[in-house]
Parts: structure tokens; sequence; C-alpha cells
């Protein structure tokens, strides 16, 4: 266990900032009160200061990252600047540098919240989405632009050691809940990519021999998901489909900004960063209404990777009973709170007013 974490935090643009201050405070309090110091360094590394200087990240920015256990993060995006300058300036460098390879998304039904599954029974599953390479490697081109004869090439790319990783997470992870694994494929269409992915998970299914392995249809799986997510543990999956998997997971929890996420590299020489699932959510900035449920339960994922279990654990439950209670329960997920009525009601539930 760390028992003197290092935490930079960067709150980023909108409502970044309105969730994060609280968030913090009330994990450094639920610290204190066991006895453990965290340091904080908190980034100014925003839009403002890109328009101001061209850059997010500013010289030995990364470096400076490199000297903490975990990042905590807000949002990034802002309406002046494209999506893919803020998030390849920001977060794709930082998941780059630091081999994040793990983009951990666990989904669960909230208790007072309003669902878009009538009758859905209770669920709690976590997608571990390829991070670096796939379908997203980056590599291809066109030929004969604009003419009738055009052709455009998208390559994915899969290595052994970059699926075998990213199973072997899954694994482990399934072997600390529920024991299923299920990986996500398209073997009978794309006969290169999936077969080969089916082949790694096999192997590596060998060495859990107690946790429950089976592979379903991409296509299949999205049906399934929807049907009854219950019926899911850990589903392990390439870059693409488990970017879709889990953004459609975020809207069966009843909000997007209910749902967190970790960048994870299982190698504790390296931060992971935690991030809520929601942008930067321009149209409700200022109005002090955004749910700090993303936020607060990235938060969670933050404390159980730095190996505060139980502090991890009593911040999920109070996250949980407060939104039972209906005091946390903001106008997207069908409540009435604010930003700082939901943390109050946490931090009651936990007995550490802030
Ligand atoms: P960005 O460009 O930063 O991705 P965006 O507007 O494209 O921002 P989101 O920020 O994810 O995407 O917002 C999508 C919708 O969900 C918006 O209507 C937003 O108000 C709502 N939303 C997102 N996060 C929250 C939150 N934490 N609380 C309440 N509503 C939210
Ligand atoms: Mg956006």
């Amino acid at each position: 266990m760390t028992t003197s974490p290092r935490i930079a935090v960067i709150a980023g643009d909108g409502i970044g900032r309105e969730v994060v201050p609280p968030v913090v405070e009330l994990v450094d309090t639920l610290l204190r009160h066991d006895g453990v110091t965290a340091r904080w360094t908190t980034l100014d590394w925003s839009t403002e200061r890109y328009l101001a200087t061209g850059e997010y990240i500013p010289p030995g920015g990364l470096e400076l990252l490199a000297g903490h256990d975990a990042i905590l993060l807000g949002a990034v995006g802002d309406p002046r600047v494209p999506d893919a300058v803020s998030l390849g300036d920001l977060l794709l460098r930082i998941r780059r540098h630091f081999d994040q390879f793990v983009n951990l998304r666990p989904l669960s039904s909230l208790p007072g919240v309003t669902m878009p599954l009538r009758d859905g029974a209770p669920f709690d599953l976590v997608v571990v989405r390829e991070n670096t390479e796939g379908e997203y490697a980056d590599i291809g081109g066109r030929v004969h632009a604009g003419r009738p004869q055009e052709v455009v090439v998208q390559t994915s790319v899969f290595t052994r050691a970059g699926v075998e990783r990213l199973l072997r997470f899954s694994f482990q992870l399934a072997a600390r809940r529920r024991g299923v694994v299920t990986s996500a494929t398209k073997s009978n269409a794309l006969r290169h990519s999936m077969v080969f992915w089916e082949e790694v998970a096999a192997d590596v299914a060998k060495d859990f021999p107690g946790v429950e392995y089976r592979h379903v249809h991409i296509d299949a799986l999205a049906a399934a998901l929807v049907r009854d997510p219950s019926r899911f543990d850990v589903i392990a999956s390439s870059n693409l489909f488990g970017d879709i998997l889990a953004d459609l997971g975020a809207v069966l929890m009843g909000s997007i900004g209910a749902a967190p996420s970790g960048n994870i590299n299982p190698d504790r020489s390296q931060p992971s960063m935690f991030e809520p699932v929601h942008g930067s959510a321009p149209d409700i900035v200022g109005r002090g209404i955004a749910s700090p449920v993303g936020q607060l339960l990235s938060a969670v994922l933050m404390l159980d990777h730095l190996g505060l279990a139980d502090q991890a654990r009593r911040l999920d439950g109070a996250v949980r009973a407060a939104l039972a209670s209906g005091d946390a329960v903001t106008p997207d997920l069908g409540g009435t709170a604010d930003t700082g009525g939901a943390c109050r009601a946490v931090a009651r539930v936990l007995g550490a007013p802030v």
C-alpha cells in the first residue's frame, strides 16, 4: 500500500473545473481521517493554457508527471479547439508516454437513478479495452484520391505482446471479481486479427483455470449487453470494440456523467490516469449542476489502484448510498441536486463533512 501517494491533478476544462476540486477535497479528507497523507500537485493544463501558450503540456510536463503515483483528470475539450488537438495534445500524449495500455471502464447500475432499461436487473461489469494498438493503430493511406477508382486502406495492428498483456490483465481482474471473462471477437469476418485474438485468449485462459472464459461476436455481444448487462463480469476487447461497448454501457448507467474510467499501466513505476468518461460539457458549464459521480467513481478506481482498497470500497459505498438517498442525484440522473450538494451528501455518508 502506498502510505503517502503522490497524485497529480488536472482539472482541465469546463465542468472538469467544477467537479474536480470538491472531489479532491473529499478524497483528501477521507484519506487524512485514515492517517494517509496524499501529496497533491495541481496542474493548470487546460485549453486556456493552450490558447495562451500554444501547448497543453508545458516543457518538462511529462517528466513532472513521472514523479507521481497517479493522475486524476477532469475533462479536456473546448469548442474553440478541435477535439483532435485537445485530446491528442493532452490525453493521448500522457497515455502513450506512460504506456497506459488498459482502458478500464467499469459499468454498474446506480441506486436512485432513472435508467433507460425498463425492469433492468442490477449489473456490475468492467470493459477492459486495449488502448494502444488494434484498429486505432493509425496506419493506412489512399490512392487515386477523388477519382472513381479511389481506394482507401486502414490497417489494424495486433501484436502478440499487446493482445496478451491486455488479456492477462482481464483474467487477473476477473479472478478478483466474479471469475468470468467474455472476450469480444468477430473471427467469422475478421479472419486474421480476431482469429489471432482468440488464439492468444485461449492460451492465456489456460493460466487461469478458475476463471470461466467465453468469446462472443461483437454484434451479438452489443445486443446481449442491452438485453441483460447483468450477465457480464469482465469484457476484454480490442480498441474499437471496447470504445463502442463502453459508451453503450455508460448510457445504460443512466448518464454519461456517472461513468468512470482508468488508463492503466499495471507496472506501478509508471503513473496511471483516472478520468470520468464525460467531456467538458460546455452546455452546462457555470450552472453548478454537473454530476460529480463520474469523477468520484474515477477516484474510487484510483484509490484501488494505489492499494487503498478499503478507502476505495468506502468511497464507492458512500457514492451509492448518497445516490440512493436522492441527495446526490443531479438533473442528468433524474434528480434536483447540484454539484456541491451531491458532494456534501457523499461526505455525510462517510462521516467526514467537507
Ligand atoms: P467534449 O467536447 O469535452 O467531449 P461534449 O459536450 O462533446 O464535450 P460531454 O461533455 O460528454 O461531451 O457531454 C455530453 C452531454 O452529456 C452534454 O449534454 C452534457 O451536458 C452531458 N453531461 C456530461 N457530463 C455530465 C455531468 N457530469 N453531469 C451532467 N451532465 C453531463
Ligand atoms: Mg465532445
